[in-house]
């Protein structure tokens, strides 16, 4: 067994680099592809190098994963407070938000507390507390603290006048807009900043529209700006409210692009240190880009942004069936030399990016909610009449009870980085884009084995494979020509399997997808998630029907006034929490001091919870946590290692490859190592409806969680 687990687990990088390498080919092979020049690109990094004009995403994305090295058992943090939003994203901390849960944190800053008044604004604005509730508490504290105000919206310096100007809706109403500004808010961040050492601040920009209300058409269309070297949360740059969208693109754009063009001249000035400014990428879905862009919708025959071909209609939905269609340009865009993907010229094509390679298609979108709903609708609800290879690929009712069932079964298992708790596969309609990714990336392989025919099973690991490569910052950038060969694989294969009007713009768009990871990292530096946390949150400050976006403003306002009053904020975070002395503590470690928990920048490991101790372990592979030890100023991981280490699946390539696998027991040895050692946390799913914490002997899937190491990196 301990051989087995060796020649798994203890794979070299190279080795793991030649089975990889050796999957290229085969699945060249089935695209047709030339092997060698594909394995040229599959394992070079300078490939993954030279197509990039941004030397800032690749380099980061390049860079060995590096875990929090601070040995201290706390260390400073600046970002603090859960995410109140968990529709799309889970382990974002609060960017500027005063608070603190830890009644130890409170206590060291007892005395740093500011003013009662401060205070209270904070707290009434972090909690939405309406103006009359807050109006009735002052009235009540007033008698005691005489330096209150006795009116809510002098406490929180609600502003009285806005500057919003009057825009056309497409509908010929009038809509308002408000301009922020992209200095603004990157000032705001940089004084958050104990330190900001680097010398080029790199932008993204999110455009979108959203209902305000269930029961009007009334929508907002937030300009977002994301500086990842900042902050992991966007800031608001400009707003759009009306009965329609802007019918004026030049008009909705003029104040940005005149903004941004002046900063990408000029830099920005923070005190006496000039910053460059440079535009990472634009990060919208397909309807806002192609208003954005003016282009063609991505219904429309030259709909693809990416490429020139002519989409087919079929069954009354375009869809894409070629996946060697010329690729277009941004020297060709800018000269709209295709007036069929045109509407007009972009008031963006000012700016000195290009709008084909600048503007990455969103896997949130085009992924989750596209591509992995679209399976799962024709999994429960599709085509049966069509021909026998589409029957195939409808389940029947009691495949579909049964792979509710084993979701339901993970509810306890999956780890607390997950808001969302797997559910029923009745309840689809309401899946949100993170139940979507949870099932693609992580509990898709292991529910839907036995569920699905084997054909269909192996066709979604294509697609679960080639997103997990792209999602990963440590395998994204050798591995994206490699990726790219399942995905169009998968693509292919779908025609066959779904029929050809699966291929629509969301399918077709994955053959597009690893030429943006070449070029901009990882998928989840450039996926909307953050954005469409934003977006909710901006919702949810609208309490009246009328004026919604005065009602915006002011809230805006009160929160950057309430929390700057107080400036920076270092609260210390914990690092080990829940001491105890319950053990085991190996050989050597007799004077160190144990904890339960160990909180890292983007997720937790608990060794009192099965769901939440399973981790990856630098050269040994996965193992299971069992205690944490603060020992001579360094904090240690107490681990046992698994009896058998196995692949979870071998196709489209062997899943130890991906750090994915399939473990068993755990060996009654105690190891040791550096917290530094710790790659990634784990999901440790049963791989059966009789695997329990309490069965040893049980097998279980365990699978790194890629999609929080951006962020942990950063
Ligand atoms: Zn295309």
């Amino acid at each position: 067994m301990d051989s087995e687990y060796k020649s798994r687990s203890g794979t070299s990088y190279s080795s793991v680099r030649r089975r990889i390498a050796n999957s290229v080919a085969n699945t060249m092979q089935l695209l047709h592809v030339p092997v060698e020049d594909t394995r040229e690109c599959g394992t070079s990094p300078e490939v993954f190098d030279t197509t990039s004009d941004n030397d800032i995403m690749p380099e980061y994305v390049r860079m060995d994963f590096q875990p929090t090295t601070d040995a201290n058992v706390r260390f400073g943090f600046g970002d603090d407070g859960e995410d109140d939003n968990d529709e799309v994203s889970l382990c974002s901390y609060s960017d500027n938000c005063y608070s603190s849960s830890d009644s130890d944190v409170d206590d060291q800053h007892e005395s740093e507390k500011p003013p009662l008044c401060v205070q209270l604004a904070q707290w009434a604005v972090h909690y939405s507390v309406t103006d009359t509730a807050l109006g009735k508490l002052l009235s009540i504290l007033k008698p005691h603290h005489s330096s209150l105000p006795i009116d809510p919206r002098t406490l929180k310096k609600t502003p009285t006048t806005y500057d919003i100007k009057e825009v056309v809706c497409l509908d010929g109403k009038i809509g308002h807009y408000s301009y922020f500004g992209i200095q603004c808010g990157l000032v705001d961040l940089l004084q958050q900043q104990n330190v900001y050492e680097g010398t080029t601040l790199v932008l993204q920009f999110n455009f979108d529209g959203l209902p305000v209300f269930k029961s009007s058409s009334v929508e907002l269309w937030p300009v977002l700006c994301l500086a990842r070297q900042l902050s992991h949360r966007p800031f608001v740059v400009g707003l759009y409210c009306g009965s329609k969208k802007p019918a004026s693109l030049s008009e909705y754009l003029e104040d940005f692009v005149q903004e941004l063009s002046s900063l990408l001249v000029e830099g920005i000035w923070y005190g006496d240190i000039k910053l460059n400014v440079e535009i990472g990428c634009f990060v919208c879905d397909a309807p806002a880009r192609a208003f954005i862009k003016n282009v063609k919708s991505h219904t429309a025959y030259y709909g693809c942004e990416k490429c020139k071909q002519k989409g087919v209609h079929i069954d009354y939905k375009m869809t894409f069936p070629k996946m060697d269609g010329k690729l277009r340009t941004d020297k060709e865009f800018s000269l709209m030399s295709d007036e069929a993907h045109h509407h007009g010229p972009s008031p963006l094509a000012v700016l000195p990016v290009g709008l084909v390679t600048c503007f990455v298609l969103d896997y949130m979108h085009l992924v989750c909610l596209g591509v992995c709903r679209r399976l799962l609708a024709f999994w429960l609800r599709g085509p049966i009449h069509k021909d026998s290879t589409s029957k195939a690929s409808r389940l029947s009712a009691g495949a579909v009870r049964q792979l509710s069932s084993k979701l339901v079964n993970l509810r306890n298992s999956v780890s607390s980085e997950f808001a969302r708790k797997p559910r029923c596969i009745s309840e689809l309609d309401r899946w949100k884009a993170t139940e979507f990714r949870q099932l693609l990336l992580y509990t898709g392989p292991v529910v839907l084995s036995g569920v699905l025919s084997d054909a269909v099973y192996n066709h979604f690991l294509l697609l679960s494979v080639g997103i997990t490569l792209l999602v990963s910052p440590k395998f994204c950038g050798p591995y994206a020509d490699y990726a790219h060969s399942l995905l169009c694989l998968f693509v292919e294969q779908a025609k066959h399997i779904y029929g050809e009007d699966f291929i629509v713009y969301n399918v077709h768009g994955l053959t597009h997808l690893a030429a943006d990871v070449k070029q901009h990292g990882c998928l989840d530096l450039v996926s909307a998630f953050p954005y469409e946390n934003k977006l909710q949150e901006l919702k949810k400050l609208v309490r009246k029907r009328s004026c919604p976006l005065p009602q915006i403003i002011r809230r805006l306002s009160e929160k950057r006034t309430a929390f700057s009053e107080l400036g920076v904020v270092s609260v210390d975070r914990i690092l080990c929490e829940r001491e105890h002395t319950d053990g085991p503590v190996p050989h050597g470690y007799s004077d160190a001091v144990q904890y339960a928990q160990l909180n890292a920048k983007t997720y937790k490991i608990n060794i009192k919870r099965s769901a939440d101790c399973c981790v990856l372990v630098r050269n040994i592979g996965p193992v299971k946590a069992v205690n944490i030890l603060s020992h001579c100023s360094a904090v240690y991981i107490v681990y046992r290692r698994f009896e058998k280490v196995l692949d979870l699946f071998e196709s489209p390539l062997s899943s130890s490859c991906l750090e994915i696998y399939k473990v068993c027991g755990c060996m009654p040895t105690l190891s040791t190592c550096p917290f530094d050692d710790v790659l990634s946390k784990c999901l440790l799913l049963p791989l059966s409806a009789k695997s329990d914490a309490n069965n040893t002997k049980s097998l279980y899937a365990a699978l790194p969680i890629v999609h929080t190491l951006v962020d942990e990196r950063a």
